[in-house]
C-alpha cells in the first residue's frame, strides 16, 4: 500500500484527482467511497421508464474555464441544453433570475415601462446586481421594485433553503441569482453548458477508468488499514479530525419523488416556488436529456438541517463563525504531511461541479509542479 495513493470519496473532486495521479504520474490509486455508488451527489441513473434521474437534485454543468472544459471533454459529449428556471410568483409563471422579461410578466405594461426606464438610467444594460445591493435605491419606484423582488423572490425561498433571511446568509449565496438587467432568460451565461449525454455517473465512471485505479465502494475511511503514499480526502474535514473542534454545519435536502402517468408535469425542468409551499422547487428530470416516456418523474425539494447519521451533507453554510471553525481544521490539516483536502466537504466551499473539477486540477498542479 505504501506505493499507493488513497482518494477518499468518488464524486467529481475525488475522481479527477485520482485520474490525474494515475494518468499523469502513472501512480497507483485506491479510491474509496462510503456510498454504494460513484459520482457523489451528482449521481444519476436511468429508471424503469428510461428517465435519467438525478438522485440528489438537478445538476446542470456550466463553465467558463477552458481548463475544465478540455478536461471533461475527454470523457463525455454534452447536449446543448441551456438551463432556464421558472418561478411561480403570485400565480404567474415567470423567469428567474428576475430580468426585464420578468418585469413585464409581473407588472402592468405602463408600470413595467417606467421601471425599465429608471433601471436603465441607474444601471448598465446586462449588469447583474445582487439583491442585497439592488435594495440600496433612493428612487421611490426602484425602492418599490427592490422590495418586491426581495419579498417575492428571495425572502421566503432563502428562509426555506437556509433557515435564515437573505441578509443573514453570506452575500455570495443570493448573488448566485442576481437581478439581471437583461432579456437573457438563461440561469447561467457561461460559454460552455449542457448535460452529459450519458449522464453524470457515466462521466465519473470514465474518469475513474484506468488500469492504475482501483475503486472500492461501501468502504469507510475509518475502517481502512494500511499506510498510503498520499491521502486526498474529499469527505468533510471535521469528520477526518473526529470533530475535535465541533461539527461543521451543513444544509441538507430531502427529495420527495413522484411518478405521474402523463407526459409532462410542469412547463420546465425546474419550477421554483419562492412564496408558496414548504418545498423550494420541483425538478422534472426528463427535460434534461429530452427522455421520451409516457410517464414523468418529479422531485419536490425540501431543505433541512444536516444531522449526522440522519441525512446527507449538501451545502456548507458560509458564515463567519463556520469559516472560523473550518479554519481551525484547515490549520491542523496544514501540519499533516501528504494529506490533502478538496471538494465541497473537504474545503467547506459551495462549489459547482466545474469549480470542484478546477480545484482538483489546480491542487494536482500545485502539489506536483
Ligand atoms: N434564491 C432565491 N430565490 C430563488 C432562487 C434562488 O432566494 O428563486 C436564492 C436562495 O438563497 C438560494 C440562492 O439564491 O439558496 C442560490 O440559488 P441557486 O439556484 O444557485 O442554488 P442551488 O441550485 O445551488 O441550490
Amino acid at each position: 500500500m505504501e506505493d499507493c495513493n488513497l482518494v477518499v470519496g468518488c464524486g467529481f473532486s475525488g475522481a479527477v484527482i485520482a485520474n490525474l495521479l494515475a494518468s499523469k504520474l502513472g501512480e497507483k490509486v485506491l479510491v474509496i467511497d462510503k456510498k454504494n455508488h460513484i459520482a457523489g451527489n451528482s449521481f444519476d441513473y436511468r429508471d424503469e421508464n428510461g428517465i435519467m434521474i438525478h438522485k440528489y437534485g438537478s445538476h446542470i454543468f456550466h463553465t467558463n474555464s477552458e481548463k475544465v472544459w478540455s478536461f471533461l471533454k475527454q470523457f463525455t459529449d454534452l447536449n446543448t441544453y441551456m438551463h432556464k428556471v421558472v418561478a411561480v410568483i403570485d400565480g404567474i409563471e415567470t423567469t428567474i433570475p428576475f430580468n426585464f422579461n420578468t418585469l413585464y410578466n409581473v407588472f402592468p405594461r405602463t408600470l413595467a415601462q417606467r421601471l425599465e426606464e429608471k433601471l436603465l438610467k441607474t444601471f448598465e444594460y446586462n449588469k447583474k446586481v445582487p439583491i442585497l445591493e439592488f435594495q440600496k435605491q433612493d428612487d421611490e419606484d426602484l425602492k418599490f421594485l427592490a422590495n418586491y423582488v426581495y419579498e417575492k423572490v428571495f425572502l421566503h425561498y432563502t428562509t426555506k433553503q437556509w433557515g435564515n433571511k437573505p441578509e443573514e446568509v453570506d452575500g455570495a449565496v443570493t448573488a448566485r441569482v442576481p437581478v439581471y438587467l437583461s432579456k437573457d432568460d438563461r440561469y447561467f451565461q457561461d460559454k460552455y453548458q449542457g448535460i452529459p449525454l450519458e449522464g453524470y455517473s457515466k462521466v465519473v465512471e470514465k474518469i475513474l477508468t484506468h488500469p492504475n485505479i482501483e475503486l472500492r465502494l461501501n468502504t469507510d475511511y475509518k475502517d481502512l488499514k494500511g499506510d498510503f503514499k498520499r491521502v486526498f480526502y474529499t469527505g468533510s474535514i471535521d469528520e477526518f479530525f473526529n470533530y475535535k473542534y465541533g461539527q461543521l454545519p451543513y444544509r441538507s435536502v430531502n427529495f420527495k419523488m413522484e411518478t405521474y402517468d402523463r407526459e409532462y408535469y410542469q412547463s420546465n425542468s425546474v419550477v421554483n416556488y419562492p412564496c408558496n409551499y414548504d418545498f423550494t422547487r420541483i425538478h422534472e428530470y426528463k427535460y434534461y436529456l429530452n427522455d421520451k416516456s409516457d410517464k414523468t418523474v418529479i422531485a419536490k425539494e425540501y431543505s433541512e438541517s444536516f444531522e449526522l447519521g440522519k441525512n446527507e451533507r449538501y451545502y456548507p453554510i458560509p458564515k463567519p463563525e463556520n469559516t472560523a471553525l473550518y479554519n481551525k481544521y484547515a490549520e491542523e490539516a496544514k501540519a499533516l504531511k501528504n494529506v490533502y483536502f478538496l471538494g465541497r466537504l473537504g474545503d467547506y466551499k459551495y462549489y459547482d461541479i466545474d469549480k470542484a473539477v478546477l480545484r482538483a486540477i489546480e491542487l494536482f498542479e500545485s502539489v506536483f509542479s
